[in-house]
């Protein structure tokens, strides 16, 4: 039983849970980051970057690559709500959020939901 998930994403929440034991052996290998979210730290892998560049313009970053300032959400909307409410990436960024980040964010989240 998953008390919080959905049964959909049950499953991928106890591999997550089984990769993160894994991480306290090698956590020295894998770089930690903090969920603003959940406040949990997880494996960078694991979680999805926000990026604010250097236009300001915010946007997730799927690749982990590009420049700029990073802040680290759960691949979950339950993270993403909670973000939002804690006020979480105003905090990483120290600027404030328009609405129209938070929707754009808000869709992204959903897709990358979907595609599991
Ligand atoms: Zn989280």
């Amino acid at each position: 039983m998953c008390p919080k998930l959905t049964t959909g994403k049950c499953r991928r929440n106890s591999e997550e849970l089984e990769r993160r034991d894994q991480s306290v052996s090698t956590a020295k290998k894998a770089p930690q980051r903090q969920c603003i979210g959940c406040g949990e730290m997880k494996n960078k892998r694991d979680l999805i970057r926000i990026l604010k560049g250097a236009d300001d313009s915010i946007t997730i970053d799927a690749t982990g690559r590009k420049n700029g300032r990073g802040a680290y959400l759960c691949p979950s909307m339950e993270c993403f709500k909670r973000a939002v409410k804690g006020k979480g990436l105003e905090r990483s960024f120290k600027t404030a959020i328009p609405k129209e980040v938070y929707e754009n964010l808000e869709k992204e989240m959903e897709r990358l939901g979907r595609q599991e």
